[in-house]
C-alpha cells in the first residue's frame, strides 16, 4: 500500500517501464515490425532508407571537388586540383570525402540517425559513405571513428560515428580499429560556436590510449564522423592520431558543410 502510494500512478508508470524496457530490448526488431517512416518528412516509406520526395531533394557530392577538402567546384577545370581555401588554411587531414551536402534533407536524416533511434539507417548511409571514400578506403590500413565521450555515450547509448564505421568496415573489408581514439576532455556541444571557439574547444579532446598504439603507428588510418562543419573535430582527432604514430589520415563523413569553392584560376 505504500508504495503503491508512493507513486501517482503505479499501474501507469509500472505498465510505462515495461514497455520502455521491451523497446529497449527490442527496439530493433519493433522498428523493423512498424512501418517505417522517411526520417525528413515522416512519411510512410517501404523498403528504401528516404520517401522519393526527400530522396530527390538530397545532394549526394560528387566530382569535380577539390582534391584535398572534397567540396564541390562550381565547374569543372579538371582533375586533380585544390580550391583556394585547401591552399590558404590547409587542413591537419590528408584528403576528406562526404556523401552528401548537409543540407535540410541531410539534418534530418542525421538528427533521426544521431538522436531519433534510427540506429537502422546505419546500413543505408554507410554504403553511401563507403562509397563517397572508395578512393581513400583503397589505400587505408585502417578505419578510425571519431569517439564519444563517455558522458555523452552514456546519455546517447551508442556512438553514431562509430556505428558508420562499424558499416564502412564491412563494405570495404578494411579493418576497424577499435581503440584508436579516445575522447579524454567532455568538449561542448560545438553547436553556435564560430570558428575559432570550435577550435579552442576540441583543443586537447583527443588522445591515442595505450591499447590502440600499435594499430595507429605507421598506419595510413580514414578517420570516419557524422558531419564536417568547420572541421575542427576531425583536426584534432586527426593531430592526435599523427602525433602518436599515424602516418596519413584521411577523412570519411556521411554529411559536410558547403560553402562554394573555387578553383585557383
Ligand atoms: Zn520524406
Amino acid at each position: 500500500m505504500q508504495l503503491a502510494s508512493a507513486s501517482e500512478s503505479p499501474a501507469g508508470s509500472r505498465l510505462g517501464r515495461l514497455t520502455g524496457a521491451v523497446r529497449g530490448l527490442f527496439g530493433l526488431a519493433v522498428d523493423l515490425a512498424l512501418p517505417p517512416l522517411c526520417p525528413a518528412c515522416r512519411e510512410p516509406v517501404i523498403g528504401r532508407a528516404l520517401c522519393a520526395g526527400c530522396w530527390a531533394k538530397l545532394n549526394f557530392i560528387a566530382p569535380p571537388y577539390c582534391e584535398r577538402l572534397g567540396i564541390p567546384f562550381a565547374f569543372d577545370s579538371g582533375q586533380g586540383l585544390l580550391s583556394l581555401q585547401a591552399i590558404a588554411d590547409p587542413p591537419a587531414y590528408g584528403r576528406a570525402r562526404a556523401a552528401v551536402r548537409y543540407d535540410d534533407v541531410a539534418r534530418a536524416l542525421v538528427h533521426a540517425f544521431k538522436y531519433g533511434d534510427r540506429l537502422d539507417l546505419a546500413p543505408t548511409l554507410g554504403r553511401w559513405m563507403a562509397a563517397a571514400g572508395r578512393e581513400l578506403l583503397a589505400e587505408a590500413d585502417g578505419i578510425v571513428a571519431v569517439p564519444l565521450h563517455w558522458r555523452r555515450l552514456w546519455a546517447r547509448r551508442f556512438n553514431q560515428s562509430a556505428a558508420l564505421a562499424t558499416v564502412i568496415a564491412a563494405e570495404s573489408g578494411v579493418p576497424l580499429v577499435h581503440e584508436g581514439l579516445r575522447r579524454v576532455k567532455a568538449t561542448a556541444q560545438q553547436v553556435g560556436l564560430t570558428r575559432v571557439q570550435r577550435a579552442d574547444n576540441i583543443q586537447g579532446a583527443f588522445r591515442v590510449p595505450a591499447a590502440g598504439k600499435a594499430e595507429v603507428v605507421g598506419r595510413r588510418l580514414v578517420l570516419v564522423d557524422d558531419v564536417l562543419t568547420t572541421g575542427a573535430t576531425v583536426d584534432g582527432c586527426t593531430r592526435a592520431l599523427l602525433r602518436a604514430g599515424a602516418a596519413h589520415v584521411d577523412v570519411l563523413v556521411l554529411a559536410r558543410v558547403v560553402d562554394a569553392v573555387r578553383p585557383p584560376i
